[in-house]
């Protein structure tokens, strides 16, 4: 299989090259000092590709003077501009930043009219030699699509393939592919489908891996973790991004440490596992010695998660060995958090927060902890924090519930994709959420 390599800025992604870690500014790139400075801070934590939001024609203008300010002080980073809805503000990006994001799914509601948008931004893309990643998330697919495959990882799948061959037909390959989703099951089987499409045809574009909305903490490493391992221990992706609902800055020693797990060993291949007797359940024993908690996390999680989510195991039992304290508790709470990250066992709601960018208009991190923190006891329901009514709702593919930013202080409440309350001011946002769900729950509307 012929691996395509994609030049973005001064670096390649894909073809035989390192595993790029990238991560995104969550500054309002119309704020150039706010963008600057983060930018600066992300290239110099190690972050080898910066994206920033850039929905409309005043954010392109604002990427250009960052750009040029970035390289005015010696930071060569490759810029990328995340563009949502509109065919116009992608071909401008396409002539200031490295790389465009496009998703598809909202790219134009009418297919054919997409179809020609996208021939001229490949025009664009070659003559600035912009690199183009087709940014597929599982929440916002096409609904031609979800009709046609169903909102499904075979969906995402031929969703990938129908806008490469596009880009084939106008013999454009400087392509990157990202199929994303805050279900690791789906993530990765998406990635693994289309792997085997590259596989049939011969050719293989680099892909982006991430799970989108994986929430915060160690319950968002050890999620973004299990997904990202179950491909990149297949061999399968060239570039990641850990999203996390924190300061971006975060994102990267996470991202650096899965990049370079891989890197090192051939780390499930040297585990004896058991055979499954009788379909009695399977339980793998491992110890771990490791300098730091996060180390361990992070290391069981690349090992195990892969094991637990593809069902080769069913449950694990863990010994650790650590140079940082730790209460035994925690290894249980760790036991709990990956099997809930593999979805083999649900000890807790299952949260999706995105990571917010330039669109988020109030302190998510903050709001997101404090709905955990109120929620905790609704075992079973998937909860939902979105930093912006333009992305949210579309991203928000499983969600039973939704808090979702509506602009400056006021916050919509979702009951799945309909809106039940709208512009409730900020601080009584949380009280409706639980309003909500309890009613629904007295009233059997929405009941696990
Ligand atoms: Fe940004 Fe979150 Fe909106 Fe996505 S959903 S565009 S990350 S604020």
């Amino acid at each position: 299989m012929k691996k395509t390599g994609v030049k973005v800025g001064d670096i390649t992604i894909g073809e035989n090259n390192h595993i790029v870690v990238q991560t995104m500014c969550n500054t309002a790139t119309q704020n150039i000092e706010a963008s600057f400075k983060q930018c600066v801070k992300l290239a110099k934590a190690g972050a080898e590709l910066i994206r920033l939001t850039t929905q409309g024609i005043k954010e392109v203008e604002a990427l250009k003077v960052i750009k040029e300010k970035l390289r005015e002080n010696g930071i060569r980073t490759p810029l990328v501009a995340d563009v949502h809805f509109s065919a116009e503000v992608a071909l401008a990006a396409a002539e200031v930043a490295d790389k465009v994001r496009i998703n598809p799914g909202n790219f134009a509601t009418d297919h054919n009219i997409a179809f020609a948008q996208f021939s001229k931004l490949i025009e664009v893309c070659k003559k600035n030699n912009t690199a183009l990643r087709i940014g597929i998330n599982h929440g916002s697919l096409d609904e031609r699509i979800i009709e046609k495959y169903g909102n499904t990882p075979n969906g995402m799948k031929e969703s990938a393939v129908e806008w490469i061959r596009m880009a084939q037909d106008n013999d454009f390959n400087q392509l990157i592919i990202s199929l994303k989703s805050s279900s690791t099951r789906i993530m990765v089987d998406a990635y693994r489908l289309l792997y085997k499409e590259f596989e049939k045809s011969g050719i293989a574009y680099p892909l982006h891996l991430g799970v989108t909305e994986a929430g915060n903490g160690e319950a968002g490493r050890i999620k973004s973790a299990v997904g990202i391992a179950s491909l990149l221990s297949y061999g399968i992706g060239d570039t990641i991004r850990v999203s996390l609902t924190e300061d971006p800055l975060n994102e990267i020693p996470v991202a650096k440490f899965l990049a370079d797990y891989f890197l090192t060993e051939a780390k499930n291949g040297g585990q004896r596992i058991a055979e499954r007797v009788n379909n009695n359940p399977v339980i793998f024993e491992k110890s771990y010695n490791c300098k730091t908690w996060s180390e361990f996390i992070l290391s069981a999680s690349c090992d195990l998660g892969p094991l637990l989510l593809d069902k080769i195991i069913d449950d694990v039992e863990l010994h650790l060995e650590c140079d940082e304290k730790f209460e035994n508790g925690d290894i249980s709470r760790f036991r709990d958090e990956l099997l809930q990250a593999s979805r083999r066992k649900f000890s807790k709601p299952e949260y999706i927060a995105c990571p917010g960018c330039g669109r988020t208009l109030f302190n998510l991190e903050s709001v997101f902890n404090e709905v955990k923190r109120r929620t905790s006891h609704l075992v079973g329901y998937n909860i939902a924090v979105m930093g912006c009514i333009v992305n949210g709702p579309g991203e928000m593919a499983d969600a039973d519930y939704g808090y979702v930013g509506e602009g400056r202080n006021r916050v919509s409440i979702y009951r799945g994709k309909t809106p039940v309350y709208r512009a409730v001011p900020e601080n009584e946002a949380i009280d409706k959420l639980l309003e909500l769900i309890e009613q629904d729950i007295r009233n059997k509307i929405f009941t696990i």
